[in-house]
């Protein structure tokens, strides 16, 4: 089951990227480095709703 989800910088709070994940395979909060425009630099992007 695949549901999509919003990634939100670490940094800047601010929300890049959007995506989706599969509920069966990820388990807990997706944490994924992303290149964040505002910082210029990659950050950790968190799983948002
Ligand atoms: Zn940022």
């Amino acid at each position: 089951m695949r549901i999509n989800i919003q990634l939100q910088c670490t940094e800047c709070k601010r929300r890049n990227y959007a995506t989706e994940k599969n509920k069966k395979n990820t388990t807990g909060r997706l944490e994924i480095k992303k290149y964040c425009p505002w910082d210029k630099k990659h950050t950790v992007h968190r799983e948002t709703k």
